[in-house]
């Protein structure tokens, strides 16, 4: 819950929302839980055969193909070139997940989030906004954004490289100065940098090439987790369709409820 919300303060959301999240998703686990005493509920959390068997006794069709084998859930993400981003977050999303509880992240169509990702300006060059010949961002991408997911990358082994358990890294600053950063600790061999622990663990302490690519905007990850959490709600035992919008209605992102599950 703490992680989560300062994803949310990482994402320029004000006080007022990260207090309503958090507290929207208090008072809707304590009423889950107090239902799972009255034994109104079965339990916080429903396994895929008690969907599928729910589903079998409302006869209703939704498509639940996802439900077999290892993932449990779905979410969808803006279409990239090479599912790059759904991939990236499906990765993110599935870290800390046991088998059986894995998220299938699917596509929407529509534009492509690197499409508004590109330069505006016909006559910029390729290369960093400030003139930085070490810069490791993409040279087609604009190093000076932020509020960016990015995804850093191994030129040797075409490694990805953790920052820490999340596959993808967030900024706040622009990317070009949270890559500095890094760059400036892997130059010192400092292990608490992503880039040295890589080229310590991989290639021998070789000082190695890295290139970052920006993903998408950082907002709308947080989206995403959002359409997780509201998945996660689906899921949730013991909620007709008119409870669910009940609950929507009243709370707003109450949503957020079975975010975390542990
Ligand atoms: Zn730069
Ligand atoms: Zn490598």
């Amino acid at each position: 819950m703490n992680e989560f919300s300062r994803k949310l303060l990482l994402s320029g959301y004000s006080h007022q929302e990260r207090y309503n999240a958090i507290k929207g998703s208090i008072v809707r686990y304590n009423q889950m839980k107090a239902d799972v005493k009255s034994g109104k509920i079965s339990g916080l959390y429903r396994h895929k055969n008690q969907i599928l068997r729910s589903k079998l006794d409302k006869k209703s069709w939704a498509n639940t193909w996802f439900l077999k084998g290892e993932v449990s859930g779905t979410m969808s993400c803006q279409a990239t070139p090479n599912g790059e981003l759904s991939k990236a977050i499906q990765k993110a999303v599935n870290s800390d997940r046991k088998s059986g509880h894995k998220l299938q992240v699917l596509e929407d169509g529509g534009q492509s989030v690197v499409a508004s990702l590109k330069t505006s300006d016909p006559f910029r060059q390729d290369g960093c906004i400030f003139g930085d010949r070490n810069c490791i961002v993409k040279p087609n991408q604009r190093c000076d954004q932020s509020g960016v997911v990015y995804r850093i990358t191994c030129n040797e082994c075409s490694q990805e490289i953790h920052e820490t358990y999340n596959y993808v890294g967030f900024t706040r600053t622009s990317v070009h100065a949270r890559m500095a950063g890094h760059l400036k600790l892997q130059n010192a061999k400092n292990s608490t940098g992503a880039l040295y622990r890589h080229d310590l663990e991989v290639h021998n302490g070789d000082p190695q090439g890295y290139t970052t690519e920006v993903l998408g905007k950082e907002k709308k990850i947080l989206r995403l987790y959002t359409l997780e959490a509201k998945h996660m709600e689906k899921q949730t035992p013991g909620l007709s369709m008119n409870d669910r919008q009940e609950s929507s209605r009243r709370g707003g992102i109450v949503r957020l409820s079975a975010n975390k599950e542990s």
